[in-house]
């Protein structure tokens, strides 16, 4: 069983005491649609954990509110009222009502609202935010770290390009070169490595770098 098994199925069962009678196949079909996306899964997992409400309740969609630098600020839309989630692939962590906007003010600084207001404004109804798109039909979010287009991978994810040589960063000598040393082990060297790095230019991700079999069609995974 990989990963995403583990997952569906850890989901599922919670779907079996969450998901109000006869709601059941809906609430799987939207499982289904995210079976390979780790940030959709994630919030699913955390709201049929902890119901928002307290009492049975089903996603019917997942909307996108905004995302930067691999955090994504998602609504999950029931059928009475749409609640805010931040997720990454650091975790998952339950914001408030869609319709109030999240109280947490670095938070709406982040994805560039000045206040609660214009959250309300600009995002406070399901319209006003797209529906979510599975991650593995999205080309410009890197698989890996989940970073858009143009932006800088986080550092480690195996999907960023060395600028020396064009190979995977984690996996090439260029550290051990540019660094003259033989092995990697201090805190010092890595702040060090990073430091050369941003002086030779890091490279932002793009949708060329994405490993080819994951275009291959459904059934293929990364792990
Ligand atoms: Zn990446
Ligand atoms: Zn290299």
């Amino acid at each position: 069983m990989n990963e995403y098994e583990r997952r569906l199925n850890s989901i599922k069962s919670l779907m079996d005491y969450a998901v109000p009678e006869g709601r059941q196949a809906e609430a799987e079909d939207l499982l289904d649609i995210y079976r390979h996306d780790r940030i959709a899964l994630e919030l699913l997992q955390e709201f049929y954990s902890f119901l928002p409400d307290a009492r049975s309740d089903w996603v019917r969609e997942i909307r996108l509110v905004r995302r930067r630098q691999g955090m994504f600020l998602l609504a999950a839309m029931t059928e009475v009222s749409g609640y805010l989630y931040l997720v990454s692939g650091e975790g998952v962590e339950f914001q408030g009502m869609l319709a109030e906007g999240p109280w947490d003010r670095d938070l709406l600084e982040f994805f560039g609202y000045s206040d609660r207001e214009q959250f309300r404004a600009e995002s406070g109804s399901p319209e006003g935010c797209q529906v979510y798109e599975p991650m593995d039909s999205d080309q410009d979010i890197c698989p890996s770290c989940h970073v858009a287009t143009g932006e800088l991978h986080e550092l480690g994810c195996p999907v960023e390009l060395c600028p020396w040589c064009g190979g995977q960063l984690v996996y090439c000598g260029c550290r051990y070169d540019r660094l003259g040393i033989e092995v990697l082990e201090s805190e010092e060297d890595l702040i060090r490595f990073e430091e050369i790095l941003n002086e030779q230019g890091r490279i932002p991700y793009s949708p060329e770098q994405r490993p080819s079999f994951l275009d291959d069609g459904p059934g293929v995974l990364i792990d």
